[in-house]
């Protein structure tokens, strides 16, 4: 092992293959196994027992930030450092991320068909999406790789994110994006935090697969989600979600799924939480696929006898993939966690999407897919409506203006909920007309 360049990692992390058990160190850079299998990070479950517990965790939701917002590890990522990547707030890249609110609000609860809807905003992170929990540890563990450059293949927030925390790192971002198929927010956001943005006439699956070659090839970092570190930071939405129920867990956890890496993450921070004793039991995950877009879906149907790939269409670009790289790592979710699959249509995801905006939360339409999943999940019985149920809203509503736009001015036929805007006269006789005609 080489150390002159890179810090010893705490001996209790190292890579592990999800398929044959083999164990790698994390001070050197590797994205699969020899046998080809996805690569955990695996923590000593054993030597941290005695060493973690509520109260630890707890100990940590210290007050308000001050008005210098310094890295800080009591962050939503990084009070769980033990259970992600153990790193001093001297080396973490951090804006802070995290601590996101657990909205619920009655009418849209009583639209899915439950007593209580519980939302938990992703999109209120730092660059606009849960994405941003990853990132910070990616890019941490890129500094302490002394990575010369990172990169990732994107379908709009990754990119986003990255762009943020390797500029915030002082790293070289570059951003392998499908041309034309990334909302036009986080393309903004990509070229406004200084990434090297190279759009490929292709979709996501073509960019990734391309990205991969280049890190490989290149020595570049890979922060795609196949890289283990990302998942460990998106671990956190789930124990900020069991600690915010104060450890009583709820029944069921329902979100958007596309690339599957939140869907694995959930599940490995599941079943490390029960096998540290910070749970009793745990809830069920629910991963909601677009039906133009889903290829789990679509094997989870076979029983996982075959392994769905597709050319994938979806208004839901966050999730408009065909490929998804985390599949073996979301089987596995789904059987520690009694897990289920379903797909929703792009008319229920947007209307979904609509009812959520309506209430004055607000997504981006990915993150709709998993209040349209719950409502379909509910309808046919398989959640049941006094059952206790966390969606997860995975990015921010003014990610994708265009589809909002889209949907309130006729480009959707069927918008069950559609609040277009009124053209008229200036004057006063016409706004009154239009007044009294609305109210
Ligand atoms: C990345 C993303 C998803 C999909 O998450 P996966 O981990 O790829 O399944 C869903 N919604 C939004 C807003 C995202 O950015
Ligand atoms: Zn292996």
């Amino acid at each position: 092992m080489s150390q002159e360049h890179t810090p010893q990692p705490p001996a209790t992390i190292s890579l592990q293959c999800i398929r044959c058990g083999c164990t790698y160190p994390t001070d050197v850079v590797r994205y699969l196994c020899d046998c080809g299998g996805l690569l955990d990070v695996w923590h000593d479950l054993e030597a941290l027992r005695p060493q973690l517990s509520r109260g630890l965790f707890d100990g940590r939701l210290s007050g308000a930030p001050g008005p210098r917002v310094a890295p800080t590890t009591n962050s939503g990522v990084w009070r769980y450092r033990e259970l992600i990547l153990p790193a001093t707030a001297d080396t973490i890249v951090s804006r802070p991320e995290g601590n996101t609110p657990l909205y619920e609000h009655s009418r849209l609860s009583r639209w899915v068909g439950v007593e209580t809807l519980f939302l938990k905003h992703e999109g209120e992170n730092p660059t606009g999406s849960f994405k941003d929990r990853g990132m910070t540890v990616g890019v941490t563990q890129a500094k302490l790789m002394n990575a010369q450059a990172v990169a990732c293949a994107s379908t709009g927030n990754t990119s986003a994110s990255l762009a943020a925390y390797a500029a915030l790192a002082g790293i070289p971002a570059l951003i392998f994006i499908p041309a034309g198929k990334v909302a036009a927010g986080k393309l903004a956001q990509a070229l406004a935090y200084g990434a090297h943005t190279l759009q490929i006439q292709g979709d996501f699956d073509d960019a990734m697969s391309l990205v991969r070659q280049v890190c490989d090839q290149m020595g570049v970092y890979l922060l795609n989600s196949l890289n283990p570190f990302r998942l460990e930071g998106q671990k956190s939405i789930v124990l900020e979600i069991l600690q915010g129920f104060s450890w009583q867990p709820p029944d069921w956890i329902v979100l958007p799924a596309g690339n599957l890496g939140n869907t694995a993450a959930f599940g490995k921070a599941l079943y490390e939480a029960q096998q540290l004793g910070l749970v009793e039991k745990i809830p069920r995950i629910a991963a909601v696929q677009a039906a133009g877009a889903s290829p789990f879906y679509q094997s989870y149907q076979t029983n996982f006898a075959e392994r769905i790939t597709l050319k994938p269409s979806t208004i839901a670009t966050a999730i408009r993939i065909g490929k998804p790289v985390s599949y073996e790592r979301a089987i596995r979710t789904l059987g520690w966690t009694n897990g289920v699959v379903t797909s929703v249509t792009d008319q229920e995801i947007m209307d979904a999407k609509a009812m959520v905006d309506n209430v004055g939360i607000g997504c981006e339409p990915a993150s709709a897919a998993a209040v349209a999943g719950a409502r379909k999940l509910i309808a046919e019985g398989v959640i049941m409506p006094q059952e206790t149920i966390v969606g997860i809203l995975t990015g921010n509503l003014l990610k994708d203006p265009a589809a909002t736009v889209d949907y309130h001015t006729g480009v959707w036929p069927e918008a069950q909920f559609a609040n277009p805007p009124v053209q008229l006269e200036p004057t006063m006789e016409a706004v009154r007309q239009v007044i009294e005609a609305k109210l």
